[in-house]
């Protein structure tokens, strides 16, 4: 196995600078793409529904293929700045052995933005306002159709799905943040471990191991109800292991740039799974879950013990809602619950001490409104909106 340390190293002084930040787009991605080494073959495959070019990029040349595609929801692009990042890990040290082999052992092709309209608007959805996670039976979109010829015809061994998840997960007990979180997904309603799904658990054991290390007690395991409308449980359902890769939220970095570099070491430990897996006869799982499930227990910020106009002393939660404006991402913190938070957690909390805050005399603390800063008598304000970097 490689020297993770190490690459964490090399990654936090090499990853691709021109992609900081949360809002990813195909202005972004296309220069480098444009100026890709001959190490890399690029094809358009075709295009979605606003006619935005949605591109492959294939290399290495050995006889595993690997099929990974980001941005099929277009807000989610923390992954698609790890495969960037990959992609200059690959064309930088080539000539290393422990590199080259993996360029022999295997043949990548990876789409690093499936829903660029989506990326574009910031959004989940495609430009017709369909998820494309739950267009994997129907391919009632372009976007949807590309990934499935695509898939159909170059028949991989294993697909990675790649992903980001809300700020709103944790794992364990007490519960910490979910950093990453990670789903060998089901191919049938019974939740069968079948053979293909067992080798995506034996990878995401692997994966867990490695990231402790660097993350303890913060990886997930996501929920694996059966929905054959998802991409990964038709995949897994045509037994192509498939591993779901969840980037999540490390404390205080909203532009994901922390969670960033453990996507891009779990994409080459996924590699140095696959080859350890290929010389054995049964996957091993056990790990897999004993790794927590994912749980919705957490809030951007929870303001403790707040004494409030006509409700008196409770607690309030606040959540960010993540809003484009012109090209500046801004996070928008919304009064999300008032009430004893007693399950749950800020990722950042305030204790009041019963006191009652100043605040405009219009001002009503309801569900959805906006709080920009609360202070209270004798203290600074605490101020709670923030900015994302953008780079155009
Ligand atoms: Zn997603």
């Amino acid at each position: 196995m490689m020297n993770y340390s190490a690459l964490k190293d090399w990654h936090n002084s090499h990853k691709e600078s021109a992609l900081i930040g949360r809002y990813i787009t195909l202005h972004n991605i296309q220069p480098l793409i444009d100026k890709l080494s001959g190490l890399f073959s690029v094809a358009v495959l075709g295009y979605s529904v606003e006619n935005r070019p949605i591109s492959k990029i294939t290399f290495g040349t050995g006889p595993i293929n690997i099929l990974g595609w980001s941005q099929m929801h277009g807000n989610e692009s923390t992954t698609t700045k790890a495969l960037f990042d990959l992609f200059h890990w690959f064309d930088s040290n080539k000539e290393e052995s422990a590199v080259n082999r993996l360029l022999t052992e295997f043949t990548f092709t990876m789409v690093p933005m499936l829903n660029p309209d989506g990326a574009e608007a910031y959004t989940r959805i495609n430009a017709n306002k369909v998820d494309l996670n739950r267009d994997a039976q129907d391919c009632t979109q372009p976007e949807s159709l590309i990934l499935k010829e695509l898939y159909t015809s170059l028949k991989p061994d294993y697909c990675l799905n790649l992903h980001g998840q809300r700020t709103i997960f944790g794992v364990g007990k007490p519960p910490k943040s979910a950093i990453v979180s990670f789903l060998s997904p089901s191919q049938d309603a019974l939740r069968t471990v079948t053979h293909s799904r067992k080798k995506g658990m034996a990878i995401i054991s692997d994966l867990n191991e490695m990231l402790q290390e660097f993350i303890p007690d913060s990886v997930g395991r996501y929920d694996d109800g059966f929905n054959i409308n998802c991409v990964g449980d038709t995949l897994q359902h045509k037994n192509i292991p498939t591993i779901l890769f969840e980037a999540g939220h490390f404390p205080g970095d909203y532009d994901r740039e922390t969670t960033r570099v453990f996507m891009f070491l779990s994409l080459i430990r996924v590699f140095e799974s696959v080859l350890l897996l290929k010389s054995e006869e049964t996957p091993s799982s056990n790990s897999y879950f004993s790794i927590p499930e994912n749980k919705k227990c957490f809030f951007d910020y929870i303001i403790r013990n707040i004494d409030l106009p006509e409700i008196g002393v409770t607690d309030m939660a606040i959540q960010f809602e993540e809003k484009l404006v012109g090209d500046q991402l801004n996070f928008i913190p919304k009064i999300a619950q008032i009430a004893e938070l007693v399950d749950f957690i800020g990722h950042l909390e305030i204790d009041l001490a019963s006191e009652k805050p100043r605040v405009p005399a219009d001002f009503s603390f309801e569900i959805g409104n906006i709080i920009e800063e609360i202070q209270v008598n004798g203290k600074l304000p605490t101020t709670f909106s923030v900015k994302s970097n953008n780079i155009l």
